[in-house]
């Protein structure tokens, strides 16, 4: 993880955040919003430490926190958590999947089973537990992953299927046939599911199926989510994991030497914004969703091919049509000459698979309607 100078070398998201600050250039590099969630949930946080929610909190989490998150997951899902042994609050979902996978990896014999491309930590955090991480690639046009190839790849070293559903950077919503085929190969295998779920409430075609509702699947599956996405607070960094009591105390095992607890005040505010009503899920999603489209078309006007996303923060196109054969170089050139920043694919894809991603870019269209339209004027002079 250092750089070849034995520096730290910066993620691509803090790089390409560094370089719009830098030229200006509006940035759809790093997903995080630059509009403010719930005034409620900001309220609360407010008002939290008004009165005091200063101090250390449990190390599972605040009890109202906890509370709040199984009273969630009975409401959208139908799934049962008991608050007091079945969840805990963690350092954003980065923190609740470091630790899962300390928790969980005995050993170099043990595999973890992504699909690729990746979440940037997942390959980072495998490697600190110094188990083996297997892939299975997602393809354009619509990223769904090969259901023999996943057979062939998940097997009795298998510790771990790791799934991010909706799916960073792609975009896509994975089918019932992919979840199915997931749970009964970590079914076989006696494999555990780690589902980063963190785009939970933004998937825009259907509603998210958490993959712990699916039959047999909850007694093998951790749950990740996080409150940064659904509420536009990503700066707050609290997140939660729930599954099975044995695996969630091996997991805050480890978590309580990570981080020990996080952050007071806002565990209360994250508790009033799971308790917000049905329709501010839906309009948030329904508002990323028109978002998404003011971005496709601006994309696809200055000539890239677009993915269009079921879910999430992010569109993926393909530059190729533009010169970006290299979409790395094509980034790093797009903020000096057009103004805009964004991330090459290959930045969440292992060194052998790169040049199969090579040609896409990752868009984040979580900004505000006119940045989005700013940048789709912008981009439409680069041809
Ligand atoms: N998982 C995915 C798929 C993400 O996109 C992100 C970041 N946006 C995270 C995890 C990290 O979430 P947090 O900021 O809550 O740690
Ligand atoms: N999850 C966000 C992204 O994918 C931010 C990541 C980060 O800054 N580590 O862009």
């Amino acid at each position: 993880l250092l750089a070849a100078d034995g520096t730290v070398a910066p993620t691509i998201f803090a790089e390409m955040s560094a370089a719009a600050a830098r030229t200006g250039a509006i940035n759809l590099g790093q997903g995080f919003p630059d509009e403010d969630g719930p005034p409620e949930v900001l309220e609360a946080a407010r008002a939290a430490i008004a009165h005091g929610a200063n101090q250390y909190p449990p190390g599972r989490g605040v009890r109202d926190l906890l509370q709040a998150i199984s009273e969630h997951q009975r409401r959208f899902y139908g799934l049962d958590v008991d608050p007091g042994t079945e969840v805990i609050v963690t350092a954003g979902a980065t923190e609740a999947l470091t630790a899962t996978l300390l928790a969980l990896i005995d050993g170099p014999d043990d595999e973890v089973v992504v699909f690729e491309p990746y979440y940037d930590s997942y390959a980072a955090a495998v490697a600190l537990t110094g188990a083996h991480l297997r892939t299975v690639p997602l393809r354009a046009p619509d990223f769904q992953p090969d259901l023999d190839q996943l057979a062939a790849t998940v097997n009795d070293r298998t510790r771990i299927i790791l799934v991010n559903d909706p799916h960073n950077p792609t975009g896509a919503v994975f089918g019932h046939d992919v979840l199915t085929a997931v749970v009964r190969l970590a079914a076989r295998h006696d494999a555990v599911i780690v589902t980063d779920e963190v785009y939970e409430h933004l998937s825009f075609e259907a509603p998210h199926t958490p993959i712990a509702t699916l039959p047999g699947a909850a007694e093998r599956t951790l749950t990740i989510s996080s409150a940064g996405k659904t509420f536009s607070v990503t700066g707050w960094k609290i997140g939660w994991v729930h599954g099975p009591a044995a695996l969630i105390t091996a997991v805050l095992t480890v978590k309580q030497y990570l981080t020990y607890v996080n952050g007071s005040p806002f565990q209360p505010a994250v508790a009033t914004g799971l308790r917000l009503s049905d329709s501010t899920f839906a309009d948030a999603s329904s508002a990323l969703a028109h978002k998404h489209g003011i971005l496709g078309d601006g994309l696809r006007a200055a000539g890239f091919t677009v993915h269009t996303p079921q879910g999430g923060y992010f569109t993926v196109a393909d530059a190729t049509a533009l010169g970006g054969r290299d979409a790395a170089a094509f980034c790093r050139a797009l903020p000096e000459r057009v103004g805009v920043v964004a991330i090459p694919l290959t930045a969440f894809v292992s060194e052998p698979h790169r040049q199969e991603y090579a040609g896409l870019v990752r868009f984040a269209a979580c900004k505000r309607v006119d940045v989005l339209e700013e940048a789709a004027s912008r981009l439409a002079d680069f041809t």
